[in-house]
């Protein structure tokens, strides 16, 4: 079996969501003075490679823990949405070649490319997804949606008051799993029917947490 990552690597100062709690690894303990290593880590819950639970933006949605890890892991059904202009839409219509494929178990993959620009103010300026295709998602059965950008709705620019969260409200209201800021996924082109994992850690009563996202075929 072949394994690719498809995780963003956790760094101190790696670029978050406008507005989350900065990154800060630092050493807690050293080998030479403490006879071991061992990092101290302060971040938000949606740092680098995440999930998103229902409950990052419904009071009464599931949290993390209360969530069946079978969204968390399943056939990729990737859609090609590349070369869109800075904050383009992405509608139905260019899902639509992988509508066939969307059915209840799958991880629909918006391949944007816009991870090329992750660490830029370019970032920001991803494609987002239109409430349509959100509730055109949700009626396929999909229940597992992953992003290579910030977020599958539009990102405020620096200053920007937020806005609603549409597609967020869609996905996480049926009871589904987001997950953003994944990476690399052109090396999905060369597996044949890559399955997904993406785990988070396990804390409790959590809105989200970092994933290590990975795509496994067989040879
Ligand atoms: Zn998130």
């Amino acid at each position: 079996m072949e394994i690719v990552d498809l995780s963003q690597p956790v760094h101190g100062g790696m670029q978050v969501y406008p507005g989350d709690p900065p990154v800060s690894i630092h050493p807690a303990a050293q080998l030479a003075a403490d006879g071991v290593n061992v990092l101290s880590i302060h971040a938000g819950s949606h740092t680098g490679t995440h999930v998103d639970a229902p409950f990052h933006v419904l009071a009464d949605g599931a949290r993390l823990d209360e969530l069946d890890l079978a969204l968390f892991h399943g056939p990729a059904v990737v859609a090609d949405v590349r070369g869109r202009p800075a904050r383009a839409p992405i509608d139905w219509a260019e899902l639509e070649p992988c509508a066939a494929a969307l059915r209840p178990g799958a991880v629909l993959v918006l391949h944007t490319g816009w991870s090329e620009h992750f660490g830029t103010s370019r970032y920001l300026e991803h494609p987002w997804l239109t409430a349509a295709a959100a509730r055109r998602i949700v009626a396929s059965g999909v229940r597992s949606v992953a992003i290579d950008a910030l977020s599958p709705d539009p990102t405020p620019a620096d200053g920007e008051e937020p806005g609603s969260l549409p597609a967020h409200q869609i996905l996480l209201g049926a009871g589904g799993v987001i997950m953003e800021n994944l990476t690399n996924v052109s090396a999905l082109e060369r597996l044949a029917d890559p399955v997904l994992s993406f785990f988070p850690l396990a804390l409790a009563d959590a809105d989200g947490a970092p994933v290590r996202a990975v795509a496994m075929a067989g040879r």
